[in-house]
């Protein structure tokens, strides 16, 4: 399998460094045959090519089996006639990664304000209210006059399709539920074309059980009893937030993990931005980019037949589990280590396995 990973701003080049070191420990464990290639995006980029992405960096993603992209200051980048792109966009536009799964759940060790859960929340990646991937050219953003502004949200029947049968294909494998979360009450037309695309989705799996919630009221139900959900499927930017919120519930955004899918390409990302608030500080936890990266395994190993790459993932996780339990993890979830001590506790016990 061959990653490209890019470290990325603000916390971005400790968390990688943490994440290459445990896939090296798995590649070595499970004869993987990993083979990674460092390249660079984002604010390095800039610099160096005056542009945060370039075609060429596109090409070789293109060409590997995935990508692992660490967390950008897309705040940052504000003008794309300038270089300025927001690599997330460009790369979940681009592979047409339609997917973003974001697991959450509780650990056992770590305090968590509500219940014991575990949910995904599976969020359409290519439209919505993201003003950056809804027009064939330009932007979904219109400044109308100095105090007038339009942002365009666009919903089509063939992104939801595709998400839809994301979420009921993943809910199999599970608990068997689908909880569709929308804002048909005020966007009827779009929201309600997506509900109802769910429900039809949801015919070809008899077996999966189906509820919907409005957003908002879905916000209060995540907190008051976050156990009653399995698997989550909403647009863009409701499901942005709300994976937001389930990371925290679980003990920290720090745990906030996912993988962008499409057909033909996949990118670990790690929920969260560049921290730059604690970056170059040795205390970012770098378990949100280390279960990115499992996931892209677990993915790899779907689309490629080979087990071994399922058995490294979940390897990781659940050494990942036990040394939570045990507190050798980052501060905020608990633990007295740095970034870097728990890239290598982490990968110490995937060494040790039997
Ligand atoms: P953020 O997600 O970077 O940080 C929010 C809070 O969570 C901060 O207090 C931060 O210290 C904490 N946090 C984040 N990751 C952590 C980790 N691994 N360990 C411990 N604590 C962690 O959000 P922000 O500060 O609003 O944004 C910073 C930059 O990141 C901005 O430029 C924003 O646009 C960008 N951003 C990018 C993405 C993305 O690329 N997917 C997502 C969100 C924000």
């Amino acid at each position: 399998m061959k990653i490209i990973m890019i470290a990325g701003d603000g916390i971005g080049p400790e968390i990688s460094a943490a994440t290459k070191e445990v896939l090296q420990a798995v590649n070595t464990k499970f004869k993987l045959g990993l083979q990674i290639e460092d390249e660079i995006a984002g604010h390095a980029s800039l610099k160096m090519h005056g542009a945060t992405v370039t075609e060429a960096l596109l090409n070789k993603v293109k060409q590997v089996d995935g990508l692992i992209l660490g967390p950008m200051s897309t705040y940052d980048f504000k003008d794309e006639a300038k270089g300025e792109i927001n690599p997330s966009k460009f790369f979940r536009k681009s592979l047409d990664l339609y997917a973003n799964i974001r697991p959450a759940k509780t650990y056992q060790g770590l305090r968590s304000p509500v219940s014991d859960f575990d949910l995904i929340v599976v969020r359409e990646n290519t439209e919505g209210f993201y003003a950056d991937r809804n027009m064939e050219q330009g932007n979904g953003e219109i400044l109308v006059t100095p105090d007038v502004a339009i942002s365009l949200r666009r919903i089509t029947r063939q992104c939801c399709e595709r998400i839809a049968r994301t979420a009921f294909e993943l809910a199999q494998s599970r608990k068997k539920h689908v909880t569709i979360v929308h804002k048909a009450n005020v966007l009827k037309i779009a929201d309600g074309m997506f509900i109802d695309i769910c429900h039809q989705v949801g015919k070809e799996f008899p077996e999966v059980s189906i509820d919907d919630f409005i957003v908002d009221a879905m916000a209060a139900h995540l907190v008051r009893a976050p156990q009653k959900f399995d698997v989550i499927v909403t647009t863009n930017m409701f499901g942005d937030i709300l994976s937001d919120l389930t990371a925290e519930l679980s003990g920290s955004l720090g745990l906030a993990a996912s993988v962008n899918a499409g057909t033909h390409h996949a990118m670990a990302q790690a929920a969260h931005g560049s921290a730059p608030d604690i970056a170059n500080q040795n205390i970012a936890n770098p378990y949100s980019l280390i279960l990115s990266a499992a996931q892209l395994l677990e993915w790899y190993s779907h689309r490629s037949g080979k087990s071994e790459f399922g058995q490294a993932a979940k390897a990781i996780a659940d050494v990942a589990t036990s040394l939570i339990l045990s507190k050798e993890v980052t501060k905020d979830i608990g633990g007295h280590l740095g970034t870097k001590e728990t890239g290598a506790a982490l990968a110490k016990g995937l060494l040790a396995l039997d």
